[in-house]
């Protein structure tokens, strides 16, 4: 599953951020996630939680940002949230529009415990 290959990205991330920093734990990890980026997000969760359950990261907090749509209309230039990639723009009724959010999925930031 696509989304298990992800959750183990963010912990081989978490540890290396962790080892660097020294740190004895990881409290919380901050992940932006667009609407458009096709990952499940409920999916991703649990496979967060099934990868760190009974290791050391398993009281890490997650908090997942979903990030909505959003396009430029090709006629009138406005920006809009969008729904679905093939919205049409709510003032003119253009298409398609120029996408430019949505495909987020990153990690934003980690906060690190020492001692
Ligand atoms: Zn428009």
């Amino acid at each position: 599953m696509h989304e298990f290959s992800l959750a183990g990205e963010v912990i081989r991330l978490a540890e290396t951020e962790a080892d660097k920093n020294e740190a004895r734990s990881v409290s919380e990890i901050n992940i932006e996630v667009g609407d458009f980026s096709g990952v499940q997000v409920e999916a991703f969760r649990s496979a967060i939680e099934i990868l760190t359950e009974k290791s050391w990261l398993s009281k890490t907090r997650l908090n997942i940002i979903r990030k909505k749509g959003k396009g430029i209309c090709p006629g009138c230039r406005r920006e809009f949230e969008m729904e679905q990639r093939v919205d049409t723009c709510p003032i003119c009724g253009a298409f398609p529009s120029e996408i430019i959010g949505g495909y987020e999925f990153r990690v934003v930031s980690l906060l690190v415990e020492k001692d």
